[in-house]
């Protein structure tokens, strides 16, 4: 039973939102806000902007389609180019903007851009005048950025409204949400419900909780491949790209095991690190009799639509970032999904037939899950929002925000932005002449702040080399077959002083490599080429900024204590000891940490480590990692660590 393939144009026409197309038009035509509640793959994101566009009714302005991540701005908007058809490219009439990557030209009049991108064009144009529609998709998704834009984006409205100048519209998408919160927050605003089409789902639990649920992921997808028919696709929510790399590695090996009776298969994976080829490949429909298996984050329960899925395989784990300020230490954290995070990933089985999902948690566990998700703004650092409102002259505490924030977390952010001397004092937050320069980078101000002080150290080649690392995806590649032969060839990079400084030799020799011989010296360290040269696209944006603000350009060559301090003078919350015990304490708060294996690090127990990250999984483990001298906390920052007590050695 296979469907005949349709064309793109017919593949438009036959989703659901297709036949309501009219009456939404009318809908969004007649109202100033407008929430738009659809089963997840009923057409609103990639459909929706272009009736909006064919109506004309963005008139002169633009129509800007938020999306809280890149992997979905960019897959979107190739997409919808793609559909929209007419030899078009993206960056013509439907672009993207993402952080360090903007592809949109002046004849773009429908622009996807990841909610924290609007909210740095709100900081350079309160009005958003460049926008006559703008839609916060995936709203239920609550990410701080959508949060803050909620209020800004109502900002605008009203005041273009006061002033008489061009209405904004505004339209909140999702596939799921509290409609009643959030039409009281937008004025009481009208909901419209689009009808979706879903098959029934036969839904499994466990019958005792699994211990080892990627273990638990690669069983269950054997059980399935053995049983189901050949296009009968799969679709494994895990949390991260290790996670991910690793089941797919396993599910390719035990698939070549002869004993194994099953169509043959092919293995996608879906994360945001990802090249976005990579990314784009997924949806393609795999060959008659064969089977596709997609191994993917959280990006697959809501954002993007996979058509075929039949086979849900629920590992009931998402990895979220989360701050607490009784510690001061924000964590990447892998911990259970809500229920309605359940109820989406169940629904993906639905799409186009009945399916099934196994859920690898038992009832009881479900039912012990939260009914949903914290949003962010409730369970992150809220350092650079709080910086970012200032510049747009509000004050956290006093910002209309849908759900408060902590007070405690503002105010951690807050002493956080002053020991960073962004702002003059926490009661007057007044942003310094440096609090200013911070808001030009597209970075956590921490970083911001590094780059800033960097001409004091005479270090700013190097430090553009560490944070343009830090701020893009990950280039060592570690493969779990030739994980060990990886790090031999990368042996030669290592350096005692930590992982920033074995970074920037990579760097340093990848550049010196000529322009005809980099893939080759790329694939035989196992280094990622385009994470790579994303890194060199970074920096120069970086530099750039630096050179708008009068940074003039220096290097330190050898001298890598000047690179360290200077990381301290950003960092310096985030330094850890070795306590008596030989166990790692982070000096802020005294959290119990140790060093992720992944560290070159790791295993030479250092008295102090300067850390970039924090991941928590069983432990709280450190990653990105450089020692540090104990003399050079109090000379780099001295404000803080007048109150900190460091254990000498
Ligand atoms: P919604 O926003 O309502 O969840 P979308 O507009 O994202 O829905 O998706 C509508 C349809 O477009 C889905 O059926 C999906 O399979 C299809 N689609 C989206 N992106 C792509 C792509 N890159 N390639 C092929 N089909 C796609
Ligand atoms: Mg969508």
């Amino acid at each position: 039973t296979t469907k005949p393939k349709l064309s793109i144009q017919d593949q438009r026409r036959s989703l659901p939102i297709f036949a309501n197309r009219n009456k939404l038009l009318g809908l969004i035509k007649s109202h100033e806000t407008l929430i738009i509640v659809g089963e997840t793959g009923c057409g609103k994101t990639t459909q929706i902007p272009q009736y909006i566009h064919s109506a004309r009714l963005e008139e002169s302005g633009c129509i800007g389609i938020t999306q809280p991540r890149r992997v979905a701005a960019i897959s979107i908007a190739k997409r919808v180019a793609q559909e929209h058809g007419g030899g078009m490219d993206v960056g013509d009439l439907v672009g993207y903007t993402v952080r360090f990557e903007d592809v949109t030209s002046k004849k773009t009049k429908i622009k996807y851009l990841t909610d924290g991108m609007l909210l740095r064009e709100a900081m350079f144009d309160k009005l958003l005048m460049n926008y006559t529609v703008i839609i916060l998709d995936e709203a239920h998704e609550r990410t701080i950025h959508t949060d803050v834009l909620f209020g800004v984006v109502k900002n605008a409205q009203k005041k273009r409204k006061e002033r008489n100048i061009a209405p904004l519209k505004i339209l909140i998408m999702s596939a799921t949400m509290d409609v009643d919160h959030f039409s009281s927050y937008f004025n009481n605003c009208r909901a419209v419900y689009l009808e979706g089409r879903t098959y029934p789902v036969n839904m499994y639990y466990t019958i005792k909780p699994h211990d080892d649920y990627q273990t638990a992921c690669v069983s269950t997808f054997f059980k399935i491949h053995r049983e189901a028919p050949p296009n009968y696709d799969v679709l494994i929510f895990l949390t991260g790209q290790e996670e991910i790399e690793a089941v797919a590695h396993q599910i390719r090996i035990l698939s070549k095991d002869p004993e194994v009776e099953g169509p043959p298969l092919k293995i996608f994976t879906l994360f945001g690190a990802q090249p976005s080829t990579m990314q784009l490949s997924v949806f393609q429909p795999v060959p008659e009799g064969h089977r596709k298996v997609v191994i993917s984050t959280n990006i697959a329960e809501t954002s993007v639509t996979i058509s075929g899925i039949r086979y849900i395989i629920d590992s009931g784990m998402v990895k979220v970032r989360s701050f607490h300020p009784a510690t001061g230490l924000e964590m990447l954290k892998i911990q259970r999904i809500s229920q309605e995070q359940a109820w989406q990933r169940t629904g993906r089985a639905g799409r186009d037939s009945e399916g099934c999902c196994y859920r690898l948690y038992t009832r009881s566990q479900f039912e012990l899950m939260s009914k949903s998700s914290t949003p962010e703004i409730q369970r992150a650092n809220l350092n650079s929002v709080v910086l970012q409102l200032l510049a747009l002259g509000i004050q956290a505490q006093y910002f209309d925000f849908m759900s408060k924030p902590p007070p405690d977390a503002v105010a951690a952010a807050l002493e956080q932005l002053k020991l960073l001397g962004a702002i003059e004092d926490t009661e007057n937050s007044k942003l310094t002449e440096i609090g200013r320069k911070m808001t030009k980078f597209p970075l956590d101000p921490r970083f911001s702040k590094i780059l800033l002080t960097a001409q004091q150290y005479g270090c700013l080649e190097e430090a553009l080399i560490v944070v343009a690392f830090l701020s893009g995806e990950s280039v060592l590649l570690n493969p779990s077959s030739r994980k060990e032969q990886a790090q031999i060839v990368r042996q030669k990079f290592c350096s005692g002083y930590g992982d920033h400084v074995t970074l920037l030799n990579i760097y340093r020799e990848f550049s010196n490599v000529g322009q005809s011989n980099k893939r080759a010296w790329c694939h035989e360290h196992f280094i990622n080429m385009r994470n790579i040269l994303n890194v060199r696209e970074i920096r120069s944006q970086l530099e750039e900024i630096c050179k708008s603000c009068d940074i003039p350009s220096s290097s330190c060559g050898s001298q890598m204590d000047l690179l360290r301090k200077c990381l301290i003078s950003g960092l310096f919350m985030n330094v850890a000891e070795l306590n008596r015990d030989r166990q790692y304490v982070a000096l802020h708060k005294r959290q119990a940490v140790c060093i992720h294996p992944s560290s070159v690090l790791h295993g030479q127990q250092p008295h102090l480590v300067l850390f970039t990250e924090v991941v928590q999984t069983s432990k709280c483990y450190l990653r990105n990692l450089s020692t540090v001298e104990a003399e050079w906390l109090l000379e780099v920052a001295p404000d803080y660590f007048k109150h900190v007590n460091i254990r000498t050695k």
